[in-house]
């Protein structure tokens, strides 16, 4: 079978490489990937494809059903670049470049589509559901806030936002192979770190800065809380992989003025969902303190960023195995135990249903770098093809015996995706988190 779908996916590798390259030199931004959309609408509709759109928002699915029962497998391509000034095929107005591969993956997801659309699937059971989706990329959150304020989306990545639409609710587990690097050609990671944005605004008292007895400085508030989350970290545990990064975005506006205003963004990471909502609730604390040491003010935002990833490993197991019968089982790497550093939205769908992030080879340079470009098209586009054919394949091949056999023994952290729909909202702060009383106590919140 895996020299059949090597050979089928062969046939669309001219059309492979157009994706990658129109891609490449029309990157674009979360759910502004227009462009990309209509090009991937096009090229799934001529395959035979009926598309469903998102409509408001760039992003489609299309379902390959075998017509025999069985489960449905969810597989991802990501539509959005990201801001890299300078990169040499960057947007020129927008700086937007494919710094991340999506534009790779898109090409593989639509060489795996196309090559199992024509191929014989008599021997399979269950459906498949190919998205294209939009918005994995964190950046331009003033943009994604104003779509949530305009009631157009209400998560800011594509992948949440999908969820809560519904378009997911009959997929019972996903998997997606993102481009990357290293030393082997397909990997993946059993974890994945998730995280939390957040802007804090300290809010003091202006004065003359030769006379500041009358005035509260706000920059020495966001100084305090800069100390209190260093005093915090050797309360991380290791395993957690916490990571805490704030920076100040605005630190005042004279220097001869006691600063009233100091803006400080920070983000908060883990491994785990427990871990980064106790992290989280210190990290506030710290902020509101820090304030109300001096009498400022602070308010809080937080937005929940991608959740963590925790993948399956039956699924993972079975995703190597297939692999392996394209590249070399000595090509394939499950890092047990191990966390990948960045993050991604597969981590929210990892909450709610079996789901794998693996990762080719074939890219080079620094990732969401100016030098970062695709240098094998062979390894990111075309085995990443006929991989996840071949994965398709052999889970829901005899009955789909190994898709059902991940799914008798998943244990996701959420029950449904309604359940993590209400954790995520929970994550959503817009508060004062310091409170003074007319009777002189002061209150954090
Ligand atoms: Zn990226
Ligand atoms: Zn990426």
């Amino acid at each position: 079978m895996n020299t059949k779908i090597i050979s089928t996916v062969e046939k669309y590798r001219a059309k492979m490489e157009q994706i990658l390259d129109y891609m490449e030199h029309n990157a674009e931004a979360g759910f502004k990937e227009w462009k990309g959309n209509a090009l991937m609408l096009e090229a799934y509709r001529e395959l035979g494809f009926k598309p469903v759109e998102a409509g408001n928002i760039p992003g489609f699915y299309a379902d390959l059903d075998t017509g025999r029962p069985g489960p449905k497998i969810l597989v991802f391509s990501e539509l959005d670049g990201l801001p890299v000034p300078g990169h040499p095929n960057a947007d020129p107005e927008t700086n937007v470049a494919h710094a991340c591969g999506h534009n790779a993956q898109c090409a593989a997801l639509y060489g795996c589509a196309a090559a199992l659309k024509e191929m014989d699937l008599s021997a399979l059971s269950g459906s498949i559901r190919f998205c294209i989706v939009p918005a994995e990329e964190m950046n331009y959150l003033e943009f994604r806030e104003d779509l949530r304020e305009k009631g157009i989306i209400k998560y800011i990545t594509g992948k949440q936002e999908y969820l809560a639409r519904g378009y997911f609710d009959d997929c019972d587990m996903c998997f997606m192979v993102h481009t990357g690097g290293g030393r082997h050609k397909f990997s993946a990671k059993p974890f994945q770190n998730g995280g939390i944005i957040k802007s804090i605004e300290f809010r003091g008292k202006a004065c003359h800065a030769a006379a500041p007895s009358g005035g509260i400085n706000a920059l020495y508030a966001a100084n305090m809380y800069f100390n209190a989350i260093n005093a915090l970290r050797e309360t991380f545990i290791s395993k957690d992989c916490v990571r805490v990064h704030p920076i100040i975005t605005h630190g005042g506006n004279a220097v001869n003025a006691i600063p009233d205003r100091i803006l400080v963004e920070n983000q908060v990471r883990a491994n785990n969902v427990q871990a980064l909502k106790t992290v989280n609730a210190k990290v506030n604390r710290a902020a509101a303190a820090s304030a109300a040491a001096i009498g400022a003010r602070v308010e809080l935002h937080d937005i929940p960023g991608y959740a963590p990833g925790h993948y399956d490993s039956r699924l993972a197991h079975y995703m190597m195995d297939a692999m392996g019968e394209i590249v070399g089982a000595e090509n394939c790497k499950w890092y047990e135990g191990l966390t990948e550093v960045g993050c991604t939205d597969m981590g929210d769908m990892s909450q709610v249903m079996p789901t794998v992030t693996a990762f080719c080879g074939g890219g080079a340079g620094t990732g969401h770098g100016v030098d970062y470009h695709i240098a094998d098209f062979d390894s990111a586009c075309m085995d990443s093809a006929a991989a996840q054919a071949l994965i398709l394949y052999r889970l829901l091949e005899n009955g789909a015996a190994k898709a059902k056999d991940v799914l008798e023994n998943a244990k996701p952290n959420f029950a449904s995706y309604k359940e993590y729909m209400d954790y995520l909202d929970s994550m959503f702060i817009k508060k004062q988190a310091v409170e003074y009383l007319e009777n002189g106590e002061t209150l954090l919140k």
